[in-house]
């Protein structure tokens, strides 16, 4: 790494706890000191020291038209002359939750929160208060952020640092969560049985994107509508990654399956931080002023954060994006599967639209067992070579390469030249 980006990381682990306010940006699944970005555009990032990299986490999910928009950029420009925030209601918050139900499927009503992980805690405070009930399915190496009943066997940062769970979680709370492994239709059908009076929902990333993506069956995502039906649980999508990613209509489009609460995050907040849930009345209803169950925040709504996310969702809202986002990404992962065959090195790429992953090991990579078998030091020689030629990748096996509109042929064919060049190198 450059010297100015070396010498802020040493002076932000003075501090900040592990130099980063998010674990896995630290580099240590990869061994590096991470390079302190400075600026990015479309599909570039740049870092203190100049570098310049193709960047394929595009702040790991956000970034779906590139970095500085023009369109992002002037309509934050506008809304900022006309202050930062108010903590009252305000126009383009309802036109925000008007698109938002215009686009997804399952959602008539919906609220906007600050992140992710806010969304997927009051959407799990949402179903336990409708339900009544207090258990809660979720599945191996799915992450939902990190509220206090979702950290159990979860992926991203947990997974990458390899923590079995977090000291600080109460056990009682704990011991209501049940973690089973994704595609195992039998494994929930025995929980059910098991403790079906007493789940209020099964929560899921349809589309994985935290142990590395793993592509779904659609007979497992089908028996988890069904038999949360039968027994009187909700279900809840958490597509914060797989929100307007996937399909307009985020995953419940793309398998046409309706969840009763959907998280979103990421892509709806344009690069700013934003989260929301949504679902049917009647269960939105549940929530304080209308109903009882109580969630609010400070900032939510802001003004400019609405002006980011709904200048996006009017644009993906018009659909063109995503067939050239599809072959964008047919034509990096086709490249970077052809790149590893041709050294020799068996790779397992699983991928959906333009999110993907390449894991090491021969496959079929369809859990979070499979993907653990991913050989962790050839990624990590993989990953360092690609950085040292310009190519910014997730710095863990277990996460999600993103393309955005703005990565061009010629970005994509020079990354997969680094890729024949570090493959060759393993
Ligand atoms: C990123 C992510 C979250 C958490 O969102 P934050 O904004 O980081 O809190 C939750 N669920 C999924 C599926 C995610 O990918």
């Amino acid at each position: 790494m450059g010297d100015r980006s070396k010498s802020l990381f040493q002076k932000a682990k003075t501090y900040i706890p592990g130099g980063v306010n998010s674990p896995v940006r630290a580099g240590k699944a990869v061994g590096i000191d991470p390079p302190f970005i400075s600026k990015a555009n479309g599909c570039l990032l740049w870092d203190e020291d100049g570098n310049e990299y193709i960047d394929y986490v595009c702040s790991w999910g956000p970034m779906i038209l590139g970095h500085s928009h023009p369109e992002v950029i002037q309509a934050l420009e506008k809304a900022l002359r006309n202050g930062t925030s108010y903590g009252a209601p305000t126009k383009l918050e309802v036109e925000m939750a008007e698109i938002i139900v215009k686009m997804f499927p399952s959602i008539e009503m919906v609220r906007m929160v600050n992140s992710g992980t806010e969304a997927t805690m009051s959407a799990i405070r949402l179903a336990r208060g409708f339900t009544g009930r207090e258990k809660i399915i979720k599945f191996d190496g799915c992450y939902h952020g990190h509220a206090d009943s979702l950290l159990v066997s979860a992926g991203s940062g947990v997974a990458t640092l390899g923590i079995p769970g977090s000291p600080g979680i109460p056990r009682d709370l704990a011991r209501h969560t049940i973690s089973l492994p994704f595609n195992d239709k039998n494994g929930v059908d025995q929980a059910f049985e098991k403790f079906g009076p007493e789940i209020a929902a099964v929560i899921v990333e349809p589309v994985p994107g935290n142990m590395g993506v793993i592509v779904p069956h659609e007979d497992f995502l089908k028996r988890l509508r069904e038999i949360t039906r039968e027994h009187g649980a909700l279900l809840i999508f958490d597509e914060v990654i797989s929100g307007f990613r996937v399909a307009p209509g985020g995953a419940q489009e793309l398998y046409d399956i309706m969840p009763d609460i959907t998280c979103l995050g990421k892509i709806i907040g344009g690069g700013l931080p934003v989260g929301a849930y949504g679902g049917n009345k009647e269960i939105m209803a549940g929530m304080a002023p209308e109903g009882d169950i109580y969630q609010a925040g400070t900032l939510s709504g802001n003004p400019l954060a609405m002006a980011a996310g709904l200048t996006i969702l009017k644009i993906l809202k018009r659909g063109e994006v995503y067939p050239e986002l599809e072959n964008k990404a047919q034509m990096l992962f086709s490249g970077l599967e052809n790149a590893a065959r041709n050294a020799g090195i068996p790779v397992t790429v699983n991928r959906i639209g333009s999110m993907g992953s390449l894991f090491f090991n021969n496959g079929p990579v369809n859990d979070f067992e499979d993907a653990k078998t991913s050989d962790a030091k050839l990624f990590r020689k993989y990953y360092r070579s690609m950085l040292d030629q310009g190519i910014y990748l997730a710095p863990s096996p277990f996460e999600a390469s993103f393309l955005s509109t703005t990565h061009g042929e010629k970005e994509i064919r020079k990354t997969i030249e680094a890729a024949a060049v570090a493959f060759g190198s393993l």
